[in-house]
């Protein structure tokens, strides 16, 4: 019999998760899956390492609640153990705030802790900490290990972390944090083993999701990140608009929107959908021939390749880009775009291993690396949360 660790990603209208059997030399997967559109059609799906499916269901009753999917997932967890005993269950947190430097073992401090930040991430935050609190009830005595995004670009200069703001601010939290940081730790792993000498390097990871930032990693470390205070900054988005001149919300408060309207405005309304008018989903606004499409598109690779030139900066040069995540591992027209406009660095790509999307895709005679890797975040929040098992919590 083996040890096993469930990991939980929980967002407003899905639930994804990974299974894990632990204890060899790194977690071995099992099955992982997701049950999304809740709230709207709920539909669970669960696969194996392989791809096939090990189980699947609809729900035709929009109104069930999150409390019900996770006694679902329990029930199928129970089911494919396999003779294996789950040992702990992994959470991905978005914001760990100033405090949290590196995974915890969560008690009701360490969760009381955390809800003070759920105005910081507002999309993310109180959705994590229900599946926190649905999981301590479901399997009470079961170790519940906290895995945050802010955790990697602990460390980084007070000079990359603070805004020009009064003091003040700055001491009650007001700071730069940056997110998205078990990807990045993920990648940064990955690339030690697939080119060292470019490991030791500067590199800029691209994860390009429905989320998307940049993190300027230096020799494995992160030195900057575009996301910063909140998961709103940087890139332009999905559903978010990035980076914006903060006299554009004084501007929207004064044409009447109540701050919840700014909310939902600039996290739900506003990037890829908003510029296009059509669609959050690159693929498509890549198959469409509306102009809007095409010029979210445009923006969206624009905003890119000028942060790189900010993050090449403070990096004081750049070696390589790795692409990850759902646009930076399957758009091949993305990343083109980003290379043509990056084409002063000397970065040229490799037109058939770009269209194959995998690995190193930049061409030999080019003076950067481009790399593709597809990120697992799940991996990292498993193998966590056996060292912090393992390490009796401390
Ligand atoms: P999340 O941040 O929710 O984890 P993902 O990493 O899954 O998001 O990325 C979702 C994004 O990836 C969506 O915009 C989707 O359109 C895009 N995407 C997925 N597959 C492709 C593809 N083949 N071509 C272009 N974009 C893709």
């Amino acid at each position: 019999m083996s040890d096993a660790v469930l990991t939980l990603n929980a967002g407003s209208s899905s639930l994804k998760f990974a299974l894990y059997t632990v204890g060899g030399p790194a977690p071995r997967l099992m099955s992982r899956g997701q049950i999304e559109g809740v709230g709207t059609a709920p539909h669970l799906v669960a696969k194996g390492p392989d791809g096939a499916v090990l189980a699947e269901r609809r729900w035709t009753d929009a109104d069930l609640d999150h409390e019900a999917f996770f006694a679902t997932l329990l029930a199928f967890v129970d089911d494919h153990l396999g003779g294996d005993r789950l040992c702990a269950i992994g959470h991905r947190i978005v914001h760990g705030g100033a405090d949290f430097s590196r995974p915890v073992l969560v008690d009701d401090r360490v969760l009381a802790r955390l809800e003070v930040l759920s105005p910081l991430a507002p999309l993310h935050q109180p959705h994590n900490l229900a599946a926190v609190r649905l999981a301590r009830s479901g399997r009470p005595g079961l170790p519940q290990v906290a895995c945050f995004d802010t955790a990697f670009h602990h460390g980084h200069a007070s000079v990359v972390t603070r805004f020009a703001l009064p003091r003040t601010w700055h001491e009650q939290g007001v700071r730069r944090y940056g997110f998205h940081g078990l990807s990045y730790e993920f990648i940064a792993d990955e690339l030690r083993g697939l080119d060292p000498a470019l490991a030791a390097g500067r590199v800029i990871v691209a994860h390009l999701g429905n989320g998307a930032s940049l993190c300027a990693i230096h020799d494995g470390r992160s030195v900057d990140t575009t996301m910063g205070f909140t998961a709103l900054d940087g890139l332009m988005m999905g559903t978010r608009c990035g980076a914006l001149d903060p006299g554009v919300i004084l501007y929207l408060q004064q044409q009447g929107l109540t701050p919840d309207a700014v909310q939902t405005l600039l996290y739900e309304q506003s990037g890829l959908l908003g510029v296009s008018g059509l669609s959050s989903d690159m693929r498509v606004l890549l198959a469409s021939l509306e102009p809007a499409a095409k010029e979210a598109v445009e923006l969206f690779v624009y905003r890119i390749v000028r942060e790189i030139g900010a993050l090449a900066a403070s990096m004081g040069g750049l070696d390589g880009l790795v692409f990850t995540a759902g646009i930076g591992e399957n758009a091949p027209a993305i990343r083109a775009g980003v290379a043509e406009r990056l084409g002063w660095t000397g970065l040229t790509l490799d037109g058939a291993a770009n269209r194959a999307g995998q690995g190193l895709v930049s061409a030999t005679q080019s003076r950067l690396k481009a790399w593709v890797i597809p990120t697992d975040e799940e991996m990292i929040i498993a193998r966590h949360t056996m060292e912090v098992v393992e390490s009796g919590g401390a």
